[in-house]
C-alpha cells in the first residue's frame, strides 16, 4: 500500500506530529491490524460523505477507509555525501510514495533550531539540496551506465535522453517534479526511483495562536509562496495542539476545538491532503451491513476496483451499478437516483471516479 513519509530537520516538529497521527489512529474504532513498525501510523481518513451516505443508506456500521504514514527520522545535512545516518535517510525516503515535509514555523526561544533561526524557506531549501544531490549522483551514474548501450538500443537511447532531460534541472537546484514529461517519459523517470520526482505537500508547523486562520500567519505565507512557485500545496497545522486534541475524548474535543475556532483538527486538512498527494481516492459501498469507504488509486478501472473488495469480485466481474455521491446527496434516495436516471451501469472499462457509490455484479 502507499505511505506518505514525514521529513523534516531536527527540532521541527516532525515526531509531535508524528505521535499526533498514531494517536488519532490508535482511537480508530475498526483498526483492522496492528502495526509492527514504530515508524509507520496508520490513519483514517475523515470523510463527511460517509455521513451522509449513512442517513439516506443506513446500515448497522459505518466504516471509513485508512492509509499510512511513515515517520522519516535520520541525519538531513551531508546526507548525500552518504555517510551512514544520512544514507540511511535517503534510502528510508526512496521507500515512501510521497513525502510531507514538515518545517518549523513557530517562534520558541526554548527549542533549538538547528539553523538558529525560524526560517522555513531555509530549511525547505536544505534538505531539497541533500534530495537534488543525491539524485544528481544517481543520474550521473545512471548516463556512464547506458551510455554505451544506446549505441546499439532504441531503449537505452530513450532512457539516456530522459537522464541528460534531468541532469541540467538537477544542476540548477531544480527537482525532478517540475519537469514535463510526455507518457513515455514518465514510465521511464518512474523506473528510476529519484527522491525529487516525489510529489511533496510542505507543512508549516505553526504556533497555536494562528491555528483558527493558517493562512494569516508570517512564517506560513512565506512556505505557502514558496510552494506555489513550485507547483506543489501547503498547509499550516500547530503540531503540538494537535497532539494534545487527538490525546482528548469526543466531548472534549468538540469544547476545545470550538474554543479554538476551528470545526475539525488540523489533522484532517492533513491527512485528506496526503491521501490526495498520493493520488489516492475513494469509492463506497453502501445498503449492505456496513457504508464503507474504499480507497483507490486515481485511473483503476472498475473490475480492479472490485478486486479491492474482495479478489473474486474481479475475476467474475461482470458489471458496476454505480451512482455518485453528489447524486445521491441531491436526490435524496438510492430510488430518487434511479427515477432521475442517475444509476448507471458501467462495464469493465470504467475508470472509477471519487465518490462513486458502486455495487458490483459477479459470476462465482
Ligand atoms: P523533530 O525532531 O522534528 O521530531 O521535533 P519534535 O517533534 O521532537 O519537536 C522538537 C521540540 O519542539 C519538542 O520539544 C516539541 O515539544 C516542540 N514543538 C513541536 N511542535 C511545536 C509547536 O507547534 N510549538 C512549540 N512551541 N513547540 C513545538
Amino acid at each position: 500500500s502507499l505511505t506518505a513519509g514525514i521529513v523534516g530537520l531536527p527540532n521541527v516538529g516532525k515526531s509531535t506530529l508524528f505521535n499526533a497521527i498514531t494517536k488519532a489512529g490508535a482511537e480508530m474504532a475498526n483498526y483492522p491490524f496492528a502495526t509492527i513498525d514504530p515508524n509507520v501510523g496508520m490513519v483514517e481518513v475523515p470523510d463527511k460523505r460517509l455521513d451522509r451516505i449513512q442517513e439516506l443508506i443506513p446500515a448497522k456500521k459505518v466504516v471509513p477507509t485508512t492509509f499510512e504514514f511513515t515517520d522519516i527520522a535520520g541525519i538531513v545535512k551531508g546526507a548525500s555525501k552518504g555517510e551512514g545516518l544520512g544514507n540511511k535517510f535517503l534510502e528510508n525516503i526512496r521507500q515512501v510514495d510521497a513525502i510531507v515535509h514538515v518545517v518549523r514555523a513557530f517562534d520558541d526561544d526554548n527549542i533549538t533550531s538547528v539553523t538558529g533561526k525560524v526560517d522555513p524557506v531555509g530549511d525547505i531549501e536544505t534538505i531539497n539540496v541533500e534530495l537534488g544531490i543525491a539524485d544528481l549522483d544517481a543520474v550521473d551514474k545512471r548516463i556512464g551506465k547506458v551510455q554505451r548501450a544506446a549505441k546499439g538500443s532504441d531503449e537505452a537511447k530513450e532512457e539516456l535522453d530522459v537522464l541528460n532531460k534531468i541532469k541540467p534541472v538537477l544542476e540548477d537546484g531544480g527537482a525532478v517534479r517540475d519537469i514535463d514529461f510526455d507518457e513515455d517519459e514518465q514510465k521511464i523517470v518512474k523506473g528510476l526511483f529519484l527522491l525529487t520526482s516525489k510529489p511533496v505537500l510542505y507543512v508549516a508547523n505553526i504556533s497555536e495562536a494562528s491555528m483558527a486562520d493558517p493562512a494569516s500567519d508570517k512564517y506560513f505565507k512565506l512556505v505557502n509562496d514558496y510552494a506555489k512557485k513550485h507547483g506543489a500545496q501547503a498547509i499550516g497545522i500547530a503540531a503540538e495542539t494537535e497532539q494534545e486534541i487527538a490525546e482528548l475524548g469526543d466531548d472534549d474535543k468538540a469544547d476545545f476545538l470550538e474554543a479554538e475556532g476551528v470545526t475539525e483538527p488540523g489533522l484532517n486538512k492533513l491527512i485528506r491532503a496526503s491521501y490526495k498527494l498520493l493520488g489516492l481516492e475513494t469509492f463506497f459501498t453502501a445498503g449492505g451491513k456496513e457504508t464503507k469507504a474504499w480507497t483507490f488509486k486515481k485511473g483503476t478501472k472498475a473490475p480492479q476496483a472490485a478486486g479491492i473488495i474482495h479478489s473474486d469480485f474481479e475475476r467474475g466481474f461482470i458489471r458496476a451499478e454505480i451512482m455518485s455521491f453528489d447524486d445521491l446527496d441531491k436526490y435524496g434516495s438510492e430510488n430518487a437516483v434511479k427515477d432521475a436516471g442517475k444509476l448507471r451501469v458501467e462495464g469493465k472499462d470504467y475508470v472509477m471516479q471519487d465518490g462513486d457509490i458502486a455495487e458490483f455484479r459477479f459470476n462465482v
